[in-house]
């Protein structure tokens, strides 16, 4: 029988207060794994007076206290490393390689939370008048819940969760409905944390749950990552019930290839971006600009490394591109390709076609290529979360520079070259909040923040680092004085 998922509130697996349920599928194989609840305002209630009980005691948890328990989670992630990536895999396609890495950037999220006794230290000035003291210091805000995406099932959870427990907060996680099962396996395994019922949540769902969070008074910090139209959607609602709300959207995301990049790392590095977790990454090379000469130095180069690219099941030794994550998706982006076709646009590598021996169900879309595409056109400005590349050739750097500033997005953007002038030049006028130079994924270490701008990001403190810290607190500014040291009578 298929397994149906509970949500784990207040310290126990319950059933949701909603009967409704959707399949989670295999995508490589058509497979259904597990049955996951719609989910209904109810289990938010249940879950958000669940965290606010446990809250009083845990923010009076020192630091130092609640960092142990990150300290036993970074164990209980590396232990179990194996097992989860490949319930990753098995729910959303990307290779097992590529789940582990994504396993690898939560647990160092989880490793820089652990400074959170230094993170967390205010500051102090004496005298501000005669006898009179200021200072401020960190608190935490109260509940918090992270909403995910489906493309980083187990990594996104972590840009937030860490933070806003070591700072001191209670926290409820909203998995993808279409990927909820790396995550389920992941609070099975810290039961083993015994933390304090009540601090950690899990709450399955779709719009509905998602709404009753945005609403409820008693969660005061939300952190989103998903597709524009919703981000923009959970930005503005939140923000109108008061709450604070990090909502990170989607992207597009031009790398531009300068005559003089160096060839063989270049491709190789651009085609990985692309193709990586079958381009679902909001980090991936979308776009790609070659400047002036670069156009006949790499063109036929990439083709070629694209149509080398192992395409399968991501649990195939070997396979390089997983299946995309729904019928739907692959649909979408078929159509999409041949839009971009009927718009001009030069195909020089159609991966529509792939077959998969012994993966007929899934829902494979290989490596694509589109020449010259029109810049107003739909291929080439909307997000297409999928395997293609736009190729393009412009004049000059700052030819390139106008088309990445005219994009809609600002999640990143890429140089490949060898001059120092051009990457500085780069560095400093492109619109982009992560910036890769000789590097097709421009993502931050957990001790950056991850840094996306205009229409890939609403709010104002980013995830990671100390944007999550001074997203997950509160400061309280503090003026003193004593009755001696006012009259400074000893
Ligand atoms: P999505 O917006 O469809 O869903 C994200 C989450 O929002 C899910 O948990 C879903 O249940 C919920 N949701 C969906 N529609 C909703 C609605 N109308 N109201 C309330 N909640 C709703 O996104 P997705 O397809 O899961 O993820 C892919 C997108 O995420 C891409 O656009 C990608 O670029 C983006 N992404 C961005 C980043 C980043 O750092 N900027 C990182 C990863 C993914």
């Amino acid at each position: 029988m298929t397994k149906i998922l509970k949500n784990y509130i207040g310290g126990q697996w319950c059933e949701s207060a909603w009967s409704g349920l959707r399949d989670v599928i295999n995508p490589a194989t058509g497979k259904c794994l597990a049955r996951v609840p719609e989910g209904s305002k109810k289990d938010i209630d249940n879950a958000a007076e669940s965290a606010k009980e446990a809250w009083g005691t845990w923010r009076n948890t020192p630091a130092t206290q609640r960092v142990q328990y990150l300290f036993k989670m970074k164990q209980i992630l590396e232990k179990n490393s194996d097992e989860i990536a490949e319930i990753c895999t098995g729910e959303n396609g990307k290779t097992f390689a590529e789940s582990k890495a994504e396993l690898v950037r939560a647990i160092e999220n989880i490793e820089v939370a652990c400074g959170i006794p230094k993170l967390l230290q205010g500051d102090f000035s004496e005298d501000i008048a005669t006898g009179i003291d200021e200072f401020y210091i960190r608190q935490p805000i109260g509940v918090g819940a992270a909403v995910c995406p489906f493309n980083f099932p187990v990594m996104i959870a972590f840009w937030f969760l860490p933070y806003a427990l070591a700072c001191g907060n209670t926290y409820i996680v909203k998995p993808s409905g279409k990927v909820p099962l790396s995550m389920t396996r992941i609070f099975e395994l810290f039961e083993e944390l015994d933390l304090p019922k009540g601090v950690l949540n899990l709450v399955h769902g779709g719009k509905a749950t998602v709404d009753a969070i945005l609403e409820h008074p008693f969660i005061r910090a939300i952190s989103f990552v998903g597709s524009t139209s919703t981000a923009k959607y959970l930005y503005q609602t939140g923000s109108a019930h008061g709450k604070r709300v990090q909502a990170l959207g989607g992207a597009k995301n031009p790398v531009i290839i300068m005559p003089d990049a160096e060839i063989d790392n270049t491709i190789r590095i651009i085609t990985d971006s692309a193709y990586g977790c079958a381009g679902q990454r909001c980090l991936a090379a979308a776009v790609v600009l070659t400047v002036g000469k670069a156009g006949e130095i790499f063109t036929e180069k990439i083709v070629q490394a694209s149509k080398a690219k192992i395409t399968g099941n991501g649990m195939t030794k070997g396979v390089e591109i997983g299946p995309v994550i729904t019928k739907e998706s692959k649909e979408r982006i078929e159509k999409l390709i041949q839009k971009g076709v009927d718009d001009g646009a030069k195909l020089l590598l159609d991966g529509r076609k792939i077959k998969v021996p012994g993966c007929e169900d899934g829902t494979f879309v290989g490596p694509t290529i589109l020449a010259d595409a029109d810049t107003q056109s739909e291929i080439y400005l909307t997000e297409i979360f999928g395997p293609v590349i736009i190729l393009n050739n412009v004049d000059t750097l700052e030819d390139a520079l106008k088309l990445t500033n005219q994009n809609r997005y600002g999640n990143a953007a890429s140089i490949f070259t060898t001059s120092g002038a051009a990457a500085r030049k780069f560095r400093h006028d492109a619109e982009a909040g992560n910036i890769g130079i000789n590097i097709g994924i421009a993502a931050p270490m957990a001790f950056f923040p991850f840094s996306g701008w205009k229409d890939s990001f609403f709010g104002d403190l980013h995830g990671q680092s100390f944007h999550a810290v001074e997203f997950y607190t509160q400061t309280k500014v503090v003026i003193e004085r004593w009755h001696d040291e006012w009259t400074r009578k000893f």
